[in-house]
C-alpha cells in the first residue's frame, strides 16, 4: 500500500477553519512529547514546533505563516494520523531525516482568518525589516538549526489553472535567489525535490499540478532562504473542482508533504532529475469563481454584459467554519476569462436596487 492509498483525514479537524486553541489543546494532548513552544505571537499565543525523526538530514517546515491558509496545518495532522495507522510507510524516512515542523506560525492571523498578523504585517515580506515578532522566531531557528532543506507551506487563490481548464490544485516553486532567476546549485536541489514529489502524486492528478511564478521577491522568505544556501520548496494549495472547503486539496497536499519528505530522505542533497521541473506548466490566471454571462441591465439603453464574482472568505467570531461571501470583481466583457461556474443569463432579468452591478461590492442582485 502506498501513502495515497493509506491516506486518512484527521477526524478532529474536519473544517477548513482551525481554532488555534483547539489545535494547541490537541497537540498537547496527543503529541505532548514531540512539541515544544518556540515563542509567542504579538497577542501572546504560543507557537509550537514538533520534531520527528532521528536522521542526519535536517528539514524545517512551517504552516499558516498566512493565517487564512490552513491546508498545510491539516496536511501535517493528516500525515500524523496516516502514519500512525500505517507506520511501515515512515520507517525509511524518519531514520534518514529529522523534521522540525512549526504549526501555525501566525496564530493571531489564523484565529481571525487573515493573511497578515495582528499588526497587519505580511510575514512573507518581512525578511529584511523583521517587523513581525513571529517571523523573527522562524528566521532565528532557520539560521541556527543547520538545516538542509526548508518547506514553505502556503495556499493560493482560486484564479489559477494549469492549462486554462483544470484548476491548479497544487503549485510548487523553487524560488529564485536573484532578479536574473539564475538556476543555482541550491535551486536545483529544491527542483529535484519537486520533481520527485510529482512522480509520487497519482497520475490522474498530474493535470492539476503547476509551477508558481519564479519572479524574485527581495523581501520574501523562500527567496532569501535560497539565497542563504538553504534549498526551499514552496507549496501552494489551490482550488479543487467543486470544493471550496478544499477537502480534495487537503488530501493531495498531505500526499505531497509525505512525498517531499520521502524525496529528501532519498535524494540526500543530490539534484538528480532537476531538469524535469521545467516540464511543469506555469500557473495561468484564467478563472473567476463565477461568471454571469450576457446579463441585460435595467439601463435606459440596451446594455448586455458579463459579471464576474469571487468569493471572499470571512470568519465570524464564535463560528467553527468560514463563510464565503460573493463580491463583484469585474463587469463588462469577461470573454477572455472562464468561471469555475458559469451561468448564461440570456432572457433573464437583473433584479437589484441599482440599475447596474457595483464593482468591488458584495453581490446584492439576483438574476431570475
Ligand atoms: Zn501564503
Amino acid at each position: 500500500m502506498n501513502f495515497a492509498q493509506a491516506y486518512l483525514q484527521c477526524p478532529d479537524f474536519p473544517n477548513r477553519y482551525i481554532s488555534p486553541e483547539k489545535l494547541f489543546f490537541f497537540l498537547q494532548k496527543n503529541y505532548g512529547g514531540l512539541i515544544r513552544e518556540i515563542g509567542r505571537s504579538y497577542l501572546d499565543k504560543p507557537i509550537y514546533m514538533m520534531t520527528i525523526g532521528t536522521g542526519q538530514t535536517k528539514v524545517i517546515a512551517w504552516s499558516q505563516m498566512h493565517g487564512n491558509e490552513s491546508n498545510a496545518t491539516h496536511a501535517m495532522l493528516d500525515l500524523l494520523v496516516t502514519l500512525q495507522e500505517s507506520p511501515e510507510l515512515s520507517v525509511d524516512i524518519f531514520n534518514k531525516i529529522t523534521l522540525d515542523f512549526i504549526f501555525m506560525l501566525n496564530p493571531d492571523g489564523s484565529e481571525q482568518w487573515t493573511r497578515r498578523n495582528a499588526l497587519d504585517i505580511d510575514m512573507n515580506r518581512d525578511f529584511i525589516k523583521l517587523s513581525s515578532k513571529e517571523f523573527r522566531i522562524l528566521k532565528e531557528i532557520a539560521e541556527n538549526g543547520n538545516y538542509d532543506y526548508a518547506l514553505n507551506l502556503h495556499e493560493q487563490r482560486t484564479i489559477f489553472s494549469t492549462d486554462g481548464e483544470n484548476p491548479a490544485t497544487l503549485s510548487f516553486l523553487a524560488p529564485a535567489e536573484n532578479v536574473e532567476r539564475e538556476i543555482t546549485p541550491t535551486r536545483k536541489k529544491a527542483m529535484a525535490v519537486i520533481v520527485a514529489i510529482i512522480k509520487g502524486l497519482p497520475q490522474e492528478f498530474h493535470k492539476n499540478i503547476a509551477r508558481y511564478s519564479d519572479e524574485f521577491y527581495p523581501t520574501s522568505t523562500g527567496d532569501n532562504f535560497t539565497k542563504m544556501g538553504l534549498p526551499t520548496v514552496l507549496y501552494e494549495g489551490g482550488h479543487y473542482p467543486d470544493d471550496y472547503q478544499r477537502v480534495g486539496t487537503r488530501k493531495y497536499y498531505t500526499i505531497a508533504l509525505y512525498e517531499g519528505l520521502k524525496a529528501i530522505s532519498q535524494l540526500n542533497g543530490s539534484d538528480e532529475g532537476w531538469e524535469q521541473y521545467f516540464d511543469l506548466p506555469e500557473n495561468k490566471e484564467t478563472h473567476y469563481d463565477l461568471i454571469y454571462r450576457n446579463v441585460r441591465l435595467n439601463t435606459d439603453f440596451d446594455c448586455v454584459l458579463d459579471i464576474a464574482v469571487q468569493y471572499k472568505e470571512i470568519y465570524r467570531r464564535g463560528e467553527d467554519e468560514i463563510s464565503f461571501v460573493p463580491y463583484v470583481v469585474e463587469v463588462g466583457d469577461c470573454g477572455k476569462k472562464k468561471g469555475w461556474k458559469e451561468l448564461d443569463c440570456t432572457g433573464k432579468t437583473f433584479v437589484s436596487k441599482r440599475k447596474f452591478p457595483k464593482l468591488d461590492a458584495e453581490v446584492d442582485f439576483e438574476i431570475v
